[in-house]
């Protein structure tokens, strides 16, 4: 259900300058970052200071958006995130819907309730946290909103190159460069951002034509090595251990994508990339169609997400987290239809 902001009570938060922070989700995505770079190059034009803080570091292939540099990261910043947080008057969360999706952070921002704060999101579902919200879980991703939100405010004129760099990066990866949750819509805010002057090229090599070469033989690895096809439910599973992890000494952003391959042999409705991290195993799961992926994410594995794109973890090594997946299957892979 979408659910509209008060645009009156925006405009009246941001009437005298502010200390603003923006806040997004662990292991932040396109999304994550393009929502809150592109409030904070708006924010910034209109004489407010902002900082954004995130629980967690962000894949090197966005280090060019900007105002990227300036990110603070809870993981290696603590205090001057906790600073920051207790500091601000006035909270803007981008692409998230409940707290514990900010770790830490999500702490600090009860305990600072008296600065008012606002939602943009695009999952469904978003807990009752803060004191404006403006969520759609139609729109392709949060980055669509923020356009949404400037052009409700009558700000169009600060659509300039950063905003809508920052939106363009939103759109092309939440909507996997374009291939899934279009709307005419979706392709009527790229225009503008078109028009407002995104490098459209430039961002698809940073983002997409940046693999290293450790990166595509890790890609072939998984894919030849790791690959388990369960043909009676259409599922498809790839996971890594700790020792892949060292072999093929994998950081953050090197295993992004891999998760899609499986969904692009036609059979398959569902899939599941499953990685054993330092303290947790982590699940990243797609579907196609009818198959939710969110409230399998939900229900079974401590996560959510959206329809056919979740995500969720578990303290349980990875054979009993695959076990644990494979349990599941024949409640979802059975009863949906594409
Ligand atoms: P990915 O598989 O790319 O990490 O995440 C896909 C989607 O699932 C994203 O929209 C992300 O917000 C959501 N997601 C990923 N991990 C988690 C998690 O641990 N908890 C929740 N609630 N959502 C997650
Ligand atoms: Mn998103």
């Amino acid at each position: 259900m979408r659910i509209e902001p008060k645009i009156e009570q925006i405009r009246e938060w941001l009437r005298q300058p502010r200390d603003i922070v923006i806040l997004s989700h662990r292991n932040p995505d396109g999304d994550a970052l393009g929502s809150c770079l592109a409030m904070r190059s708006f924010l910034e034009q209109m004489g407010q200071s902002v900082k954004v803080c995130l629980p967690s570091e962000y894949p090197v292939n966005f280090e060019w958006m900007a105002g990227a540099k300036d990110i603070l990261v809870y993981d290696i910043h603590p205090e001057e995130c906790k600073q920051v947080i207790e500091r601000s008057n006035l909270v803007i969360c981008c692409d998230f819907n409940s707290l514990d999706r900010i770790d830490k952070m999500g702490e600090l921002i009860q305990l600072h309730s008296d600065a008012p704060s606002l939602l943009i999101d695009h999952h469904i579902d978003p807990e009752p946290f803060a004191d404006e919200v403006f969520s759609d879980p139609m729109a392709s991703s949060t980055c669509e909103l923020i356009v949404e939100l400037i052009e409700m405010m009558g700000e169009e004129d600060r659509l300039n190159r950063d905003v809508a760099e920052a939106c363009y990066t939103g759109l092309v990866t939440d909507t996997g460069r374009f291939k899934h949750a279009l709307t005419p819509k979706v392709f009527e805010i790229a225009a503008k951002l078109l028009r407002a002057g995104v490098r459209d090229q430039m961002i698809i090599d940073k983002i997409f034509n940046s693999n290293s070469e450790k990166q595509l033989r890790l890609l072939g690895y998984a894919l030849y090595e790791r690959l388990e096809v369960l043909e009676d439910y259409d599922t498809a599973i790839i996971s890594l251990t700790k020792e892949d992890y060292k072999r093929f000494s994998i950081s953050r952003g090197d295993t992004e994508g891999i998760v899609n391959y499986m969904l692009t042999m036609p059979h398959i409705r569902l899939a599941a990339f499953i990685t054993e991290q330092p303290t947790i195993t982590k699940y990243s799961l797609r579907s196609k169609g009818d198959l939710s992926v969110q409230e399998m994410a939900r229900k079974h594995f401590n996560g959510g997400g959206h329809k056919n794109a979740s995500g969720g973890a578990a303290r349980k090594p990875l054979q009993k987290a695959i076990d644990d997946f494979k349990k599941v299957l024949p409640e979802y892979t059975k009863r949906s239809i594409l």
